[in-house]
């Protein structure tokens, strides 16, 4: 079958990056958190005391990092890497969620990490999440998906992953937030949060990973016999 592009946008703690991982799985598609990158460039800004303000000092630091990704098989979890180092775990720190979207709202940081992820996504068979991936990084991907949950629900499944992961942090911090960066990530200048008009809007509200991992690959199924179909009646 023709390989297609997945774009998955939405809200913090919506459930877009378990999804994504799930559906790249199934399909034998390259997971992509594009998150982990914004998130792995905030570690080096905050780590090497850049100041946000100052667009050379952010122009020297860019050029400075270096991100990869390698996927471990068995699960299809994504480690990120940011100058050779595995900063899987550094970048879920709250710290650096605190900062995250200060940090993806300058539009020398943006330009950047699009570049890289239109490079990660050239040769299609990519799921990749994120904000503007439908709109900006991929606005010609075959599928796109938005996705939307209520602030309560998302925190409360933020707060059992992060405890998950040996983090106890209060529900209203954590609440607090994510309506803190959904409202920088839909009001930044550049690539802000908003959904593509030709993406598939889906509530997880009430949804268990498994409907909605179900949902994504049964619209992926959809567009790809509908792809293969135009390939093969193009003369
Ligand atoms: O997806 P995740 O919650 O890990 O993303 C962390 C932050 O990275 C978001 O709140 C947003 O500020 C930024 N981000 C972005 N564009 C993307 C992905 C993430 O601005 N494509």
């Amino acid at each position: 079958m023709e390989k297609i592009v997945i774009a998955i946008d939405g809200y913090s703690g919506c459930g877009k990056s378990t999804t994504a991982k799930f559906v790249a799985k199934a399909l034998e598609y390259v997971y992509i958190d594009s998150g982990a990158m914004y998130r792995a460039v905030t570690l080096y800004f905050v780590k090497h005391y850049i100041n946000l303000t100052n667009p050379k000092q952010i122009e020297q630091a860019l050029e400075k990092i270096e991100l990869a990704f390698i996927t471990r098989p068995e699960s299809n979890d994504c480690d990120m890497f940011l100058n050779g180092i595995n900063v899987s775990k550094n970048i879920r720190e709250m710290y650096v969620t605190q900062k995250v979207s200060e940090v993806s709202a300058i539009p020398q940081v943006r330009t950047a990490m699009v570049a890289q992820q239109r490079k990660m996504g050239k040769r299609k068979g990519v799921v990749m999440d994120g904000r503007d991936i439908g709109t900006v990084v991929f606005p010609d991907a075959e599928l796109k998906i938005f996705m939307t949950a209520d602030l309560k629900v998302r925190a409360a499944r933020r707060q059992i992953e992060l405890l998950e992961r040996d983090q106890l942090v209060n529900f209203d911090t954590i609440k607090e937030n994510l309506s803190k960066r959904d409202r920088l990530d839909t009001t930044r200048e550049v690539g802000p949060l908003t959904q593509a008009p030709d993406a598939h809007l889906i509530d997880t509200t009430h949804l268990t990973i498994g409907e909605q991992v179900e949902e994504v690959l049964n619209l992926a199924t959809g567009v790809m016999i509908t792809e293969d179909l135009k390939h093969k009646t193009s003369p």
